[in-house]
């Protein structure tokens, strides 16, 4: 392949959305990676909505995030019929969404007053629904919704046939070339990102190099902290989403999910010509500490299928399965994605997307673009790696994780009498506090203390809270 103007590693939905907007802009593109299908990307894995409003939760202190997603939201009419003309393929993009609020989860009311919220300050339209009478719901009596909300221009696309399309136009477009192999190393000459070298030793030079390369990017980066200065970690929330065989007709007719839960994006019904999605578990893992964790287990299945039958369709009970998909969210330690050029002259970082990814490709790609060609950025970017959010307190973060762990540990059966829930999550709020804070001479106890501290510090999402509580367990 030899030189070219900008060397993009990763082939999920990122990393070929940002090779085909800068080759668009008249760039020669290097885009490297084994393709999007291989297991543990988490583009092939996705429910593919483009979550604007469903995405939003009280605890979002920061309209940021909002802001981002609806200017990303916009992109996605015009982008997509940029590639559906390039690909000469067709991949629909469906609007509505009615998010649903029931009791076995007691933040789901408060989240979706968030949404109102939020739509009123975005200038979206919403409408109350009868929570009876959402079309394509059939809960069971005890889990049925007490509210439900209508987004109808909350959109959503068939993840197969957008991911397809993608892949067809990064490999027939002139300028660019793919090479189907995995980054080892970004080269550095004279403090400037100039290329990668491959894991068979091949080397490309390039005059900026763009890491898109989901949870592997940590490791890339690794080698660099000199030059980068310190960045937050990638971490991996590995998520597993399930294909029921139901006919399109059958399927409801536009998305149906509660708001975010816990640590993940709710639950949700996507339809979908290849079957009824449903989606979807998470789990964090450090991908540079632990051995990952792979494919979708007995539990994932049975978690997403109890809650998914009771709080949504029973019917789907006697619906054939098949298939289940798995990937890595990538995820940042400090819960913001990272957008744009790094302290070392020449790299570029667009990753720790989470939830969001396929919804803010379209709006990455075109920052990044931007940056390439040194204009002015054609939308505000809240997540500049060289400038990061602050972290959340350590008693507000405790706080809401313990009522989280609650929440993660007593599923999927839940109802804890009385507010027993909110007594023990306090009890290990306040617990955890204590523990961190207490002095002691005896060893055991410092050294899990320094453990907990180190684990706050390096993951202060709330899902780092679940890290905490790993660890206490294992080690007390
Ligand atoms: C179950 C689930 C449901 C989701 N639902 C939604 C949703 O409804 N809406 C939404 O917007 N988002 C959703 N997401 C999140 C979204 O999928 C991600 O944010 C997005 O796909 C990340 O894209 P990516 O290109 O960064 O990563 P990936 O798709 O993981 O692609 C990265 C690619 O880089 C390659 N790679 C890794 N290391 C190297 C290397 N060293 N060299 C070269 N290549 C490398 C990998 O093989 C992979 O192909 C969901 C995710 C999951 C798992």
């Amino acid at each position: 392949m030899g030189s070219v103007d900008v060397v993009v590693v990763g082939t999920g939905v990122v990393g070929m959305a940002i090779a085909l907007s800068a080759a668009d802009a008249g760039l020669k593109v290097g885009l490297v990676g084994p393709g999007y299908a291989v297991p543990g990307a988490a583009s092939q894995a996705a429910g593919a909505m483009l979550g604007v409003l469903g995405e939003h939760t009280a605890g979002q202190s920061s309209t940021a995030d909002l802001w981002f997603r609806h200017q990303s939201a916009l992109r996605w009419p015009g982008w997509l019929g940029t590639l559906i003309e390039r690909a000469g393929m067709r991949v629909a993009l469906r609007q509505g969404t009615v998010v649903i609020a029931n009791l076995d989860y007691p933040a789901d009311h408060e989240n979706l007053d968030a949404i109102r919220a939020a739509a009123a300050n975005l200038d979206q339209p919403v409408e109350e629904l009868d929570p009876r009478q959402v079309m394509g719901l059939r809960p069971a009596a005890r889990h049925a919704p007490v509210a439900a909300l209508l987004c109808p221009q909350e959109g959503w696309v068939d993840t197969t046939a957008l991911l397809s399309a993608m892949n067809t136009a990064t490999q027939t477009h002139p300028r660019i070339e793919r090479l189907d192999g995995t980054a080892a190393q970004v080269l550095v000459t004279n403090g400037r990102a100039v290329g990668i070298t491959l894991e068979d030793g091949t080397q490309l030079h390039a005059g900026a190099v763009i890491l898109a390369a989901d949870t592997a990017t940590d490791g890339l980066l690794a080698p660099l902290a000199a030059h980068t200065g310190p960045l937050p970690k990638v971490l991996a929330a590995k998520g597993v989403s399930l294909l029921l065989d139901v006919p399109e007709p059958a399927q409801p007719p536009m998305v149906v999910r509660t708001p975010n839960r816990d640590f993940a994006c709710g639950l949700h019904l996507v339809p979908n010509s290849g079957g009824l999605y449903l989606g979807a578990t998470n789990r964090f893992t450090d991908p540079t500490t632990t051995d990952m964790p792979t494919g979708a287990t007995a539990g994932e299945h049975h978690h997403l299928l109890h809650a998914l039958l009771h709080q949504f369709r029973t019917d789907l009970r006697t619906a054939p399965l098949i298939g289940a998909r798995w990937g890595y969210r990538p995820a940042t330690s400090d819960g913001a994605p990272l957008i744009g050029a790094t302290a070392l002259p020449g790299l570029h970082l667009a990753t720790g997307t989470y939830r969001n990814g396929i919804l803010m490709a379209p709006a990455i790609a075109t920052l990044i673009t931007a940056e390439l060609l040194g204009q002015p950025a054609p939308l505000p970017n809240p997540y500049p790696p060289t400038q990061r959010p602050n972290r959340p307190d350590i008693p507000s973060l405790l706080a809401t994780g313990g009522a989280q762990m609650i929440s993660v540990l007593t599923d999927p059966h839940g109802n804890m009498p009385y507010d027993r829930d909110h007594q023990l999550a306090n009890t290990l709020s306040s617990l955890l506090i204590l523990a961190i804070s207490s002095h002691t001479d005896n060893n055991d106890h410092h050294d899990l203390r320094e453990r907990l501290h180190a684990i706050i510090d390096q993951h202060p999402t709330l899902e780092g809270v679940c890290r905490i509580f790993d660890t206490w367990e294992t080690r007390t």
